[in-house]
This record gives C-alpha cells, structure tokens and sequence, in this order.
C-alpha cells in the first residue's frame, strides 16, 4: 500500500504542489497564478487567474493527434440508429451548434437548460456552451413539467435545447408537450426554445419562442466559432442533484478544476489511455454521464460510446455486444442495472467475446454483496465499486488502480482517493472515530478541483447545507454514513438518514439489507425506521422476492418473512430483526434507480408521502400501500 499512502498523503499535506502538477495534463491558454485561494473558507477556487476551455480540451486540442479517431460512437435501439464521429466530426457539430445558440443570443454566462434524450446533440450543446463560456444545465429528459418548471425558475436559462420526443423500452415520450407546460407553469420567460426533431412525435412548432435545429445547422455547416478562454473559476455548469433526501440541489462547477481533476481520474482510478473505448451506461442528465460519459474521456482523448436503451432490449444480451462490436475497453454503470442483467440467461453474456474489456466501474448506490459477487465471478475482471456524489464530480472512494492496484474488499468501494481528505465522524461530538467504528463520513477543507464551488445563485446554502452539520468542525458532511477499517478501506452504511435508532442501538438500515439479501430468496430490498412506542424506532422491511418464490401461496410467504427475519438475527443479532417483512413486487426509486426509502418510510407510517418529483414509477407507490393494508388484515 506504500505508493498509494505516499500519493494521497502528498495531496493533503501540499495540495498546492500536488495540483500543480496535475494541472500539467490540460491546456491552460493563459497560466494561473496562485494554485490555491483559501482565502474564504469553506470556498475554494482552483488555479486562480488560468484560462482555459473545457471544449478546448475535450476536442480541438485532440485534433493534431486523433483527427480520426473516433470521439463518439453512438448507438440507439430505441431508434436502430447507430452513429459514429471522428475527432474532427465532432469539432464541426460543436462549432455547429455554437453557431446556431450565438445567433439565438446566447452569449458567456448565460444558462442554457439542455432537455435532451439520449442522442448526440445532448453532447454537442453540452460542449457547444462550453465553447462559448455558457452555463449548461441538463435536466433529465422525461422530467415530469412542475420538475423542469422548478429548474427552469431556479437556473433562469437564456435558452432552452429540447427534441421533439424521449424513447424508452419502445414507448416514445412526447417531449415538446412537457416543454409547453412547463413554461407556462415558470415565472421565468425563457426566450427561445430550440427543438431537435428526430421525428419520432409529431414536432409542436406553432410556439412563436420554438425554433427547429436543422434548417439552422445548414445555415452555419462551415463556421468556426473561437473558444471563450473562461477563468478557471467561472461556472461551467450547474446540476440539479437526484433528490433522493428532499429538494434538489443546483450544483455548481467551475472550469480548470473539474477539467484537471477529471484528467486525473482517468489515469488513477479508470485507467484510460488515448485511444481506448469507454462506455458508461448512464444517462447525461445525471453526474456519471457529465463526467465519465462527455468530458473525462474527451479530455483524455478516449473514444465515449453513448447509448441509448435499456440492458435489455432487444435482449438482456445488448451490452456485451456493444463491448464486442465496438471492443469497449472500460465500462461503467450502476448496481441496478447490474441487478436487471443478472436476471437474464447466462448464455448471453457467454455468446460474447469480451476480451477487450479491462474493468467494469460500479457507483450510484450500495453495491449489494451477491450482485458483486455474481459479476466478479462471471466477468472474472476487476470490478470497481466507487462512490461519490453530484456535488464532487468524481470519485471520493474507489481503488486508484492507476497508482496502485490494492485488492478489493467486498462490501467497501475502497479507499479515499487523492485530494480528498476523508474523516468518518462521531455524529454527536463532531471527532473522529477510531477504524471500525461507525460514523458520518465528513471531507475536510478543502474540497479537491472537481468539486462543487457552491450551490447556484446561493452561497449561504453551500455553507448552512453541507459545512454546518457536523459539531464543532467546519467540514463537508456527504450525509452518508460509514465506516473505515485499519487499512483505509470504507463501508458505505447508508444516508445519514437512513440511520435508525432501535432502543437506543444505532443501526444503518444498509446493513439490515445486505443482511437479508444474502439470503437465497431475496431479489431486491429496502430496510426503513418506523417509528416505535416502545423502542423509538423499530425496522421494516420490503422484499422483493426472487421469480418462482415470488408467486408462492400466503403461508409460503409467511414462512419466508420469518425466516428472513431469523437471518437478520443471525447476522446482526436480534436488535436488528425487522418487526415486518413486507413482500412487495416492486420498490419506489428515483429515475436514476436510487431507492426512494423516506417515501417508503412515510407510508410504514401511515403518512402520505408527498410530492415525489423523480420517481421512477408511481405504481410501486401503490405497491407499497397494498402490501402494508394485507399485512394489517392478516
Ligand atoms: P439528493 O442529494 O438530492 O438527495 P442523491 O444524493 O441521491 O440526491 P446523487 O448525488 O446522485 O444524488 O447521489 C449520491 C449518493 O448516492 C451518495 O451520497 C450515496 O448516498 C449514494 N452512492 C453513490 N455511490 C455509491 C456507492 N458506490 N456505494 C454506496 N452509495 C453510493
Ligand atoms: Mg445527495
């Protein structure tokens, strides 16, 4: 472990040096002075005084070198569609699109809201705003209208990027109704609206503020637009976070930092080269996909396969196809989709050669132990487990296999990776707390590039929401709660939230979960804090049952919920036994397949649980509902 300990121990005891350094890996047009300005504490700004561009750095400075080389290859089976760009063909619909949003006013500084599907021009105008110093905020396409209302109120965007219609598992969703909608819904006047049409609903163009793409892009076919050389510290976007706790966050990033940080990632944790092939199956509209599907590997000269579609159609077979047909080197994607790709037959992952692939990076929520267990043993490759939030940018925690390749331990996303100085928390009294004891996982200042400058339009919020929870300490709380052993590695325990207190024993509901999923039956779970009379909180858990046990008769079921209880026992200890087993056939998520536990929690308790912008599926809501209402029959 030496080379890792002496990497990270150099990034916190001289972070100036250390990121000076790394700042070496992007183009600066104008170097920074000072590498640091802790002069306004919890604020940090990067490489104060560099200019420099993200779109610079993810595109034209590739061109000398890997003109044509694929920088994005783009597959739809949704639509069938299948689309490559070379370095240089992206630089033309970047410039492109630039043109068309600089005639539309768009100028540095103002926010472009990007309400896209997954389809290339969500790239280009991610980049095109780059180009011109814009602000872009992707808001997750299918965002009900009160949702994109809310974010269109809060970013005040000069204009909007929207496409007629979303696809999903071969339903199309009509976008431009939802667009209507919500701006009549927002206080704000967004002038213009700029509608890709890929024809799949029929396009609203009577709107005076909507104007098609296309006959613009031909207008502009051969211009060439400058980049606006941007201050390290002005933003380059802002992002909305998953809203799993409550309200979201706009998340603001700056410049050179996140492009340096990015940079870094790709050689210590993901090990990208120039030239490999990355596909991370996420979507743009959340974190992953800003980060690991558009800028990380553009700026590391990676070609970025960006899909659209869900793992299993046409069959639960798609993914590992791509990794053969496109010789996909690196992969990265969330546990649930992992979970889904589980359930299918074996023989479709086996009928692919996937000997390109290196390593399959994992992150979103808890990696579940069988599921690691499974993919390990049926990849037989490194499977990276990392954890992070919107607001950092990158990963806090994962095997900086790029430094050292320290082993995996199952059930932990690894180490604190450099930059970030990491310290699990007594909750109470603010101290650190010794290995193996539980706490809230806190980073001190200050926060490595890459990281949120603040929170949009609200700095007072930065410092009330994230540096005034812990006691005593000015520190950043994740909100999630952990512990660390002797060698470093950290055990995500779950949301801060999440932690219920059973007669006095705090528990984080996480591990009651891994506790009930090891066990054969269990197809999926989420363990809530109800609350007790007697023992203040008392835990409830929902299952979802594997295929065949799923459909057994109700004192199968019974059999089943006791015995799930028994097994919690046996790895816990009786504390921690559910007071229910509820069995359910589906559990309430955001769309970025988080599980939506307080929502779940409300309803245990007999609370309604009010306004859910982000679900996935209501339906599971009533789920829920139904399953509670037998139980009290019974
Ligand atoms: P909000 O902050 O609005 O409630 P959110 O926290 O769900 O939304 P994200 O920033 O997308 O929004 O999610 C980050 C959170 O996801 C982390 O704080 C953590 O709880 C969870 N998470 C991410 N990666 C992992 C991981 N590898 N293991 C365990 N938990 C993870
Ligand atoms: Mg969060």
């Amino acid at each position: 472990m030496t080379r890792y300990r002496d990497f990270h121990r150099r990034s916190i005891d001289n972070p100036e040096a250390f990121w000076r350094e790394e700042a070496r890996r992007i183009h600066w047009h104008t170097p920074f002075g000072t590498v640091l300005d802790r002069s306004k504490p919890p604020f940090a700004r990067w490489f104060v005084g560099g200019r420099t561009n993200l779109c610079h750095n993810a595109v034209d400075r590739h061109l000398a070198e890997r003109a044509q080389q694929n920088a994005l290859v783009y597959v739809s089976t949704e639509t069938g569609i299948e689309r490559h760009y070379t370095y240089a063909e992206l630089y033309g619909e970047i410039n492109r699109m630039a043109a068309v949003m600089r005639s539309l006013g768009v100028k540095r500084g103002d926010v472009v809201l990007i309400y896209l599907p997954m389809i290339p021009e969500a790239l280009f105008a991610m980049l095109a705003c780059a180009r011109l110093g814009a602000i872009h905020s992707v808001v997750f396409g299918g965002f009900a209208a009160p949702n994109l209302a809310a974010r269109i109120d809060d970013a005040k965007p000069a204009l909007i990027v929207t496409a007629d219609a979303g696809a999903r598992a071969g339903k199309v969703v009509d976008y431009t109704p939802l667009v209507d909608e919500a701006l009549s819904r927002a206080k704000h006047k967004t002038p213009h609206v700029l509608l890709i049409d890929r024809q799949l609903a029929p396009a609203r163009l009577t709107a005076p503020y909507l104007v098609a793409y296309e006959p613009l892009r031909e207008q502009f076919f051969d211009v060439h637009i400058p980049c606006e050389w941007l201050e390290s510290n002005e933003p380059s976007y802002v992002l909305y976070t998953s809203g799993t706790t409550g309200k979201p966050k706009g998340v603001q990033r700056d410049v050179g930092g996140y492009a340096v940080a990015l940079a870094a990632s790709m050689e210590y944790i993901f090990e990208g080269k120039p030239g490999d092939t990355m596909f991370t199956a996420s979507d743009v509209g959340w974190v992953v996909g800003h980060s690991y599907i558009v800028y990380a590997p553009l700026i590391a000269g990676l070609t970025t396969v960006m899909y659209e579609g869900t793992p299993i159609r046409p069959d639960g077979g798609i993914w590992w196809r791509l990794v053969e047909q496109h010789k996909i080197n690196l992969m990265f994607t969330a546990p649930t989709a992992l979970r889904v790709l589980k359930k299918q037959d074996p023989a479709l992952m086996k009928a692919a050669d996937l000997s390109s692939l290196r390593t399959l990076f994992l992150a979103g929520e808890p990696l579940d132990q069988p599921t690691a267990e499974w993919i390990t043993n049926a990849l037989n490759k490194p499977v990276i487990d990392n954890y992070w939030q919107t607001e950092t940018g990158w990963p806090m925690l994962a095997i900086p296999r790029g430094i050292e390749a320290l082993p995996t331990k199952l059930g932990s996303p690894g180490v604190p990776s450099v930059g970030y100085s990491l310290t699990v928390r007594d909750e109470l009294t603010g101290e650190p707390c010794a290995a193996g004891e539980k706490g809230v996982l806190t980073l001190d200042y200050p926060l490595p590039p890459g990281c949120m400058s603040t929170v949009w339009g609200d700095d007072k919020r930065f410092v009330s929401t994230y540096w005034s929870s812990v006691p005593n300490q000015q520190v950043y709380s994740t909100f999630d709660w952990g512990v660390q052993d002797e060698d470093g590695y950290v055990t995500i325990l779950g949301r801060t939230d999440d932690v219920i207190n059973v007669a006095g024993h705090r528990l984080g509901t996480r591990e009651i979960e891994e506790a009930l999923s090891s066990h054969a039956a269990v197809a999926e779970v989420a363990v809530v804090g109800v609350t007790d009379p007697v023992k203040g909180q008392v835990a409830m858990a929902f299952v979802v049952l594997r295929g065949a046990q799923a459909d057994g008769d109700p004192s199968e079921r019974a059999r089943l919920a006791t015995e799930l209880a028994t097994t919690v026992d046996r790895h816990l200890g009786s504390i921690a036994r559910p007071a229910r087993v509820v069995m359910v056939s589906m559990l309430p998520k955001t769309r970025s397949g988080k599980l939506l536990r307080r929502a779940i929690a409300a309803l245990a308790e007999g609370r309604e649980p009010g306004d859910l912008p982000t679900i996935e599926d209501p339906a599971a809501l009533q789920q829920v509902r139904e399953a509670l209402g037998d139980g009290a029959k019974k």
